[in-house]
């Protein structure tokens, strides 16, 4: 049975986040220090604290480490509150790209990794990244990774150059993808832990994107013969793209949460507005051509909460949910783009200004579409795997293959 129903510890919790982020949270958002590059750590350090204090930090902190170990379906109600402003995950912890980090550390680490390289970000005190897009190289396609480490005794040399790394710049846990090319024993993609200040991590520079949201921007990177010990090896060589897929899967699904929130907000704004703006006799939530805007959004809302949900449901009962995460992501990302270009519309002009936060969240939901798969790319994986295995709209419903 698919059992939705929300107990009502969860749904206070929920609230509480909500009201937290609204009261504490959202008025940083006019923050000098939330800059072109996204939040700086300073602010995001502030944030924090703040968190800290409530009792909201990092919620999903697993048992490994003295947290309760929340469900994907209760992930799905909390993110979705913290998402009501894109500073509300930065400040509990639980944002991207740190987050889907310290699940696949969780999953993959040994005791003495977890305490150099994890608990200090679950702790809040330091940012990780996760660093696969090259320019030329790993991107849409990871198997065409450039970045390469070379065996030298006890280490590995690590270099190459990647792009679009989310919060590079001051990051103090580096999880690396780079293609083990000479060891005689094993060889292949696999995954790096190194420190931010480890010589060899060389920040080129933060590039400007139409985002603000991720802590720090994203970085273009060099890794100048970055030198770890073998024992920085994350799980075993040569299996980096399954850990990469591990780490997708839920972490997909946790983005669409959090957006779910922001688009969410977009549209209490753009309704609110719409009851108490008038043009033509009327307020325009009473034009049909405004108010199905609005019923069109109120749909897609929900329909990406079932969605989400479902997914939350599968990954919750042990599977690893590819297929549908797959699924999920590329139908929120883009429904909620609409629904926030549509929120736009209904405010007329100053939808497109910072006078309210609508403007922000449609330049900071674009790169959804992009990151943790393109659209295409899942609808490619999707058509591949349904001619292998069929379609599951075809199945009695119970007997899917998730
Ligand atoms: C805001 C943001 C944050 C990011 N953060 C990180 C990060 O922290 N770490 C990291 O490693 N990477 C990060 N990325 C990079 C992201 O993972 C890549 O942008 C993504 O994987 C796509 O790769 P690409 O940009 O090289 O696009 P390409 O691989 O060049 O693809 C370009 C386009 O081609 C199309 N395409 C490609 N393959 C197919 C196909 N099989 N079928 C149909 N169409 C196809 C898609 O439309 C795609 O958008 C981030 C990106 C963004 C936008």
């Amino acid at each position: 049975m698919i059992d939705f129903s929300v107990p009502p510890e969860l749904t206070a919790l929920g609230e509480r986040v909500r009201q937290f982020v609204i009261d504490t949270i959202v008025p940083y958002e006019r923050d000098p220090r939330l800059t072109q590059h996204g939040p700086n750590d300073e602010l995001r350090q502030e944030l924090v604290e703040l968190a800290r204090k409530e009792g909201l930090l990092t919620p999903q902190a697993s048992p490994r480490f003295g947290g309760k170990g929340i469900s994907h379906i209760e992930q799905s109600v909390i993110y979705e509150a913290a998402g009501w402003s894109t500073l509300g995950p930065v400040a509990m912890n639980c944002a991207a790209p740190d987050e889907g980090n310290m699940y696949l550390l969780d999953k993959l680490t040994t005791d003495e990794q977890a305490e150099e390289f994890l608990k200090p970000v679950l702790d809040g005190a330091v940012r990780s990244v996760f660093a696969m897009t090259e320019p030329g190289g790993a991107g849409s396609d990871p198997s065409q990774l450039l970045t390469q480490a070379r065996r030298d005794g006890d280490s590995y040399v690590i270099s190459g150059r990647k792009w679009l790394i989310t919060g590079a710049n001051g990051a103090g846990t580096w999880i690396v993808m780079a293609d083990v090319v000479d060891d005689e024993k094993r060889s292949g993609p696999t995954l790096f832990l190194a420190k931010g200040d480890d010589g060899g991590i060389v920040i080129e520079r933060v590039m400007n994107s139409m985002d603000r949201n991720y802590v720090e921007g994203h970085g273009v990177v060099v890794f100048d013969d970055l030198r770890v010990p073998a024992a920085n090896v994350l799980g075993e060589v040569g299996e980096a793209m399954r850990y990469a897929q591990m780490r997708l899967a839920p972490a997909r699904l946790t983005h669409a949460m959090r957006w779910l929130g922001a688009a969410s907000r977009a549209q209490h704004i753009a309704l609110e507005h719409a009851k108490t703006r008038t043009a033509f006799g009327g307020p325009i939530v009473d034009h049909q051509g405004v108010g199905f805007l609005l019923a069109d959004n109120e749909i897609a809302l929900t329909q990406c909460r079932l969605a989400i949900w479902y997914t939350a449901w599968v990954l919750d009962q042990g599977h690893k949910g590819r297929h549908e995460s797959s699924i999920s992501k590329a139908f929120v990302s883009e429904e909620l783009f609409k629904v926030v270009d549509r929120c736009i519309q209904v405010m007329g002009g100053i939808g497109v200004t910072d006078e309210t936060p609508i403007e922000m969240i449609f330049r900071d939901i674009r790169g959804f579409r992009l990151y943790d798969g393109p659209t295409e790319v899942h609808k490619y994986a999707i058509i591949r795997r349904m001619k292998h295995v069929g379609s599951e709209a075809a199945r009695v419903p119970g007997s899917h293959t998730v």
